[in-house]
């Protein structure tokens, strides 16, 4: 079984695993979080994981700029933004949103990092942003720039190594803290970080822990867009597994009014974990999935678990644009 193991060095590794005691105690149960946030300042959250393998893959085949897409206040489109330039390619960014949208979080930082945005309304983003991204590249291509289509979130079958690799890590962080994480619970967005989480267990031999909570779309689009990038990644490789639909295990119920909207109660609980525990989740990820998770524990989802860790995936700098929410 091959592994590719190529890849950039952008990320702080290994993340670190704290226990969260104070919501622990509310909980009852041990709350342990995986500072993936802590990933890096610029290249800060889950993206870079996935981006390491991805980008030295198109660096070697040859690209010579890179195109992404995502809401306006990608993290995604932000740390693409941020390594791009740290490598000195130039990075194209189709986002979804206004084009007069204040200067702010993400935003800003893509303009830092000189990324040359276009600006698309959600109608063409959910239905043709791979599309636009061709043309944009095709368009480049006459101009003599071979420029790499990176999908929505990095969720593909190269960037899931991202995630696999992040499953091994928690692996040996088990071992040397001598603990058994019961779950692993991770926001899902695009499903790249679920895939590869759930991709490691396989790998391993060991059963699959790995609980997401959809911050999008529903549970029955994310089994099959997790089955179907998990099975990518299986056929590229040539990983010997067998992969199955019934081991995914997505909860849904806290997309609240929709992606990147905030309900009061996300807001609240925001200002509940900041003052309790010192971290700050993110308005558009963490919350739902940390709100998620604090709702089954009350409701007896989580009953025959002990040890439970929460995939921080980062998200900080989008807390700024909806400041007028708190
Ligand atoms: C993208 C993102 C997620 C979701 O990860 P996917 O791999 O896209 O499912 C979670 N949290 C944050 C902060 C993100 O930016």
């Amino acid at each position: 079984m091959k592994i590719l193991n190529d890849k950039f060095n952008f990320a702080n590794l290994p993340t670190k695993i704290e226990l969260l005691s104070r919501f622990s105690e509310l909980v009852g149960k041990n709350i342990y979080f995986k500072r993936d946030d802590q990933t890096g300042t610029e290249f800060s959250g889950n993206k870079v994981r996935k981006l390491e393998y991805l980008i030295k893959f198109a660096i070697d085949k040859g690209y010579d700029s890179l195109i992404t897409c995502g809401g306006i206040q990608s993290n995604h489109a932000r740390a693409t933004a941020a390594i791009a330039a740290r490598i000195g390619l130039k990075c194209h960014l189709v986002l979804r949103g206004d084009e007069n949208s204040s200067l702010d979080g993400n935003l800003l930082l893509d303009n830092l990092f000189d990324a040359d945005i276009k600006f698309i309304n959600s109608e063409e983003y959910s239905h043709s942003r791979n599309e636009i991204m061709e043309n944009i590249t095709l368009k480049l291509k006459n101009k003599g720039e071979k420029c790499f289509i990176i999908p929505e979130g990095a969720s593909e079958k190269i960037g899931n190594l991202g995630y696999i690799n992040c499953l091994f890590e928690i692996v040996e962080q088990e071992k040397n803290m001598n603990i058994q994480f019961d779950n692993i619970i991770t926001a899902v967005g695009s499903g790249g970080t679920y895939s590869g989480l759930y991709l490691g267990h396989k790998i391993k031999g060991i059963k699959n822990r790995v609980i997401g909570i959809n911050v999008c779309n529903n549970r029955e689009y994310f089994l099959n867009k997790i089955y179907d990038i998990s099975n990518q990644t299986k056929e590229y490789f040539d990983l010997d597994l067998t992969l199955k639909r019934e081991d995914i295990n997505i909860i849904d119920g806290y997309v609240g009014k929709g992606y990147a909207l905030s309900s009061e109660y996300e807001i609240d609980f925001i200002k509940k974990i900041s003052k309790l525990e010192g971290i700050v989740l993110d308005p558009v990820y963490t919350v739902k999935a940390m709100y998620g998770l604090y709702k089954e524990i009350k409701k007896g989802t989580f009953k025959n678990s002990k040890n439970i860790l929460f995939i921080n995936t980062g998200g900080l700098f989008g807390i700024f644009p909806q400041k007028d929410l708190f």
